[in-house]
């Protein structure tokens, strides 16, 4: 009898034979996660305010060539490494940019999603996880008011989303004959980054995407696309697509979605509604009809993990008319051929092997429904008023404009404090907040001008708490502008 292989170690393999390992290891962990939670509480911000050269420091010093061999202290290990200093979404001083706190039904299925560890490219490797999917995405479509025609798919975020919303759309615009080079992208100069990001994945020409103007309010002006579509027609080129969007990273502006909607089918563009912040509104039936004409774009993206309280990753592409996603279909002979009668995703997207993250949002309706999603997002946009209110009335603090979802784009800038110093003074009231671990503020720039942002997704974060940000601004504002005048 030739000998036995080696046994090697296979405790480590999430195995019915290693239940008892397996179960031992996931209390550590538990225990220590729920440790780590309870240290945060007694800490007086959203994180230590750790700099990069310090991170970065006791990062390297791990040799990974030598493993510790021991759960324990490997957990010791990556609480020094980065628990200890991580960032908290679920403080109330983090309000800086879109990660909002997960909730816990979503947090229970990542666990049954790595450890199945299903694919959601083909049915023999997921299952009922196909249906899953494409459950949430009907249910998704039917929100946004799509009809029978519907689809979409799962993506890894609303960069990807935008990314095969626009590659859709192209391939429509090559598929009627149109050459690359002729087409263009209106988007407003609001619009996120990532449409500039697909353009030039998609390889379109350098100045595809025209920035269209918005009013007063930081919305797509449709006058302004009007024109910018007739001008791209008179210089003989084709409006490939408008990308519309509803709530924008900055302002959470919803741009006008009918005029919008009306444009682009009067011009023959593909109509992409960027909606991975809006999203959330789906669940609201009060916030629900400030999307009115989603229902009328050609794809769309939500974003999950910004404002339905998903674990990243969690997003989704959906789609009025299901033939479109055939575009990214490739036909591999041994995961998808031609002729095979089983039900895939891969078909219909960018990735092969793909998480099973529509589990999250399953488990998350399923135990909470969609009414408890929609009275968080309403409860975040409601802070966001209150604190704009305050902030319309204060003696040092500017208001960019009036809060429109759930973020707050303000400044210090007491009468007589030039725009030259409040620039300064916004850097650096930014990064003492977070040096000294008071709180963490975004920055962004209007006009030229360097402005602070605080983005409200912690549905139990209350006005007080968002003041004490606020009002620490206001305190820092005073203490740094000497130094920064001098
Ligand atoms: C966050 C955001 C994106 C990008 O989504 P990711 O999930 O971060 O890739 C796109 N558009 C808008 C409007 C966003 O707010």
């Amino acid at each position: 009898m030739p000998p036995a292989p080696p046994a090697g170690d296979t405790r480590h393999l999430f195995h019915p034979d290693h239940l008892d390992d397996f179960l031992a290891t996931m209390r550590l962990g538990l225990d220590h996660l729920a440790d780590a939670l309870r240290a945060q509480a007694k800490q007086t911000g959203p994180a230590t305010g750790v700099l990069p050269e310090q991170a970065a420091k006791v990062v390297a010093d791990v040799d990974l060539d030598r493993p510790l061999g021991d759960t324990g202290a490997a957990l010791a290990e990556m609480s020094r490494v980065w628990l200890d200093d991580a960032v908290w979404f679920h403080d109330p001083s983090y309000v800086a940019h879109l990660n909002c706190p997960v909730v816990v039904p979503a947090l229970l299925a990542e666990l049954f999603v790595s450890a199945v560890n299903s694919s959601l490219d083909t049915f023999d490797q997921s299952v009922g996880g196909t249906f899953v999917e494409r459950h949430l995405v009907d249910w998704t479509a039917g929100r946004i008011g799509f009809g029978a025609t519907a689809d979409g798919v799962f993506t890894s975020g609303g960069t990807q989303s935008n990314l095969q919303g626009l590659h859709l759309a192209r391939d429509a615009a090559l598929a009627a004959g149109h050459p690359a080079t002729h087409l263009r992208v209106l988007a407003s100069a609001d619009g996120h980054f990532s449409v500039q990001k697909a353009a030039k994945l998609l390889g379109l020409s350098p100045d595809a995407v025209v920035t269209v103007a918005v009013d007063e309010d930081h919305r797509m002006d449709p006058v302004a696309l009007g024109r910018a579509l007739a001008g791209v027609r008179a210089d003989g080129l084709v409006p490939m697509a408008v990308v519309a969007t509803a709530g924008t990273t900055d302002f959470g502006a919803v741009d006008p979605l009918p005029a919008v909607a009306a444009l682009a089918e009067a011009h023959g563009a593909w109509l992409h509604v960027d909606a991975a912040y809006g999203g959330g509104l789906l669940a609201s039936a009060r916030l629900r009809p400030r999307l009115a004409g989603i229902e009328r774009a050609d794809s769309v993206t939500v974003d999950y993990h910004k404002t339905w309280f998903q674990p990243v990753s969690s997003s989704a592409l959906l789609v009025r008319d299901s033939r479109h996603l055939g575009h990214v279909t490739w036909h591999a002979d041994y995961l998808n051929p031609k002729d095979a009668a089983h039900p895939n995703q891969v078909d219909k997207s960018l990735q092969t092997t793909r998480r099973f993250d529509a589990l999250k949002l399953w488990l998350t309706l399923r135990v909470m429904g969609p009414d408890a999603i929609g009275d968080y997002v309403e409860d975040v946009v409601d802070l966001a008023t209150a604190v704009g209110e305050r902030l319309a009335e204060h003696a040092e603090l500017e208001l960019a404009a009036t809060p429109q979802l759930s973020t707050v784009v303000f400044r210090y800038r007491p009468a007589g404090l030039s725009e030259d110093t409040a620039d300064l003074l916004a850097g650096r009231i930014r990064s003492t907040l977070y040096e000294r671990g008071t709180a963490m503020v975004a920055a962004t720039k209007v006009g030229g001008r360097c402005w602070l942002k605080l983005t409200l997704l912690n549905p139990m974060a209350s006005l007080d708490d968002v003041l004490a940000v606020t009002d620490a601004v206001a305190a820092l504002g005073r203490e740094l502008t000497a130094e920064v005048a001098a």
